[in-house]
């Protein structure tokens, strides 16, 4: 559907959520896939999108509960 591949080394798995880093409010937000490749955005696979951790210090937001239906 997307073709855009986990951007964790060494994984080959599809891209399902995207990763952006707010420095200024030292957040990491998980979200739905992004249309385009940003800078401090990573895309990520199911499985490495729920065992994300964030740097000490940091908040992590997750703007999608995974497994659960889309679209409502
Ligand atoms: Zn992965």
């Amino acid at each position: 559907m997307n073709g855009r591949p986990c951007s964790k080394v060494a994984c080959n798995q599809d891209a399902t959520a995207t990763l952006t880093y707010v420095y200024a409010d030292s957040m990491a937000v998980l979200g739905p896939l992004s249309h385009s490749a940003e800078p401090h955005c990573y895309d990520l696979c199911e499985r490495h999108a729920e065992r994300l951790s964030a740097p000490q210090g940091w908040q992590v937001v997750r703007h999608v509960v995974m497994g659960s239906s889309f679209g409502e």
